[in-house]
């Protein structure tokens, strides 16, 4: 594939740059890569349980430095997405994470546990049968139901734990409702990451480490997809889908000598 057209990343994180609290590679030293050459990162997670500022600090304390507006949660596009399709006086019920509601809180949403136009639902490490009783309630009075994603599993430290999935799905069964999905592969926070640099998608590099979210994702919004091999797919668990990612690399390390020695041909 030819990378010259590539001027920006959208970065999956858990995966392709940690496995919970351990980097993958020397991310210092990756990102130098990216900056030498004129790349812009931005990173789209699935991920909602940090706010943009908390991925910033965490990823400085990993020697890699960065602004909160670089990083795109489903918060940001729950946010976006919200404020374009309902009102600023929207009121939202969220079943999920501190950050998502401090996200969303400070966009100017107010958040309900009664009379909701919307619930959102995402990964919740609290999550209680009161909690899904509630969203049930507000979701057959007539609320919209929204998710941040279905991913079933992710990677921590400890090895794999309960994703965001597995709260939507608690709240689906009994509504016999399905959301509408605002993360990957929802084309809505790769769309951001358009707006954000001015660029054309076919522009940017998604990468990512799961197909049906981070590769199906960035081939909905017309971005140039490279797996990595460090997260969740290998090359054989891909090989049935019809729609290949442009490239298939080892890791994020892989793929910024490989921008690197184009640039410099
Ligand atoms: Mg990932």
């Amino acid at each position: 594939m030819d990378l010259h057209s590539i001027k920006a990343l959208f970065l999956d994180m858990d995966g392709v740059l940690w496995h919970g609290k351990n980097p993958i590679g020397d991310l210092p030293s990756i990102f130098h890569k990216f900056q030498k050459i004129g790349i812009i990162p931005l990173f789209g997670t699935n991920n909602s349980t940090r706010t943009p500022e908390a991925y910033r600090d965490y990823l400085a304390k990993m020697g890699v430095e960065i602004n909160s507006d670089q990083v795109i949660t489903p918060a940001v596009g729950a946010a976006y997405l919200f404020q374009r399709d309902f009102s600023i006086n929207a009121r939202i019920h969220v079943f999920g994470s501190n950050a998502l509601k401090e996200y969303l809180q400070k966009a100017g949403f107010s958040l309900v546990d009664e009379n909701a136009d919307i619930v959102l639902v995402s990964l919740d490490k609290e999550m209680t049968y009161q909690k899904v009783a509630v969203a049930m309630k507000l979701i057959n009075e007539g609320a919209a139901f929204y998710a941040t994603n279905l991913d079933n599993v992710l990677a921590s430290e400890n090895g794999w734990i309960p994703g965001g999935g597995v709260m939507v799905n608690a709240v689906q069964t009994c509504t016999g409702v399905s959301p509408i999905v605002i993360g990957k592969p929802n084309t809505i926070m790769a769309n951001i990451a358009c707006e954000k640099t001015g660029l054309h998608p076919s522009e940017i590099l998604a990468v990512g480490d799961r197909y049906d979210t981070d590769i199906l994702g960035g081939i909905r919004a017309g971005c140039r997809t490279a797996l990595v091999l460090s997260g969740v797919d290998s090359k054989s668990s891909i090989a049935c889908y019809a729609e290949q990612p442009d490239l298939i690399c080892q890791d994020l390390n892989t793929i910024a000598d490989q921008l690197l020695t184009e640039r410099s041909q």
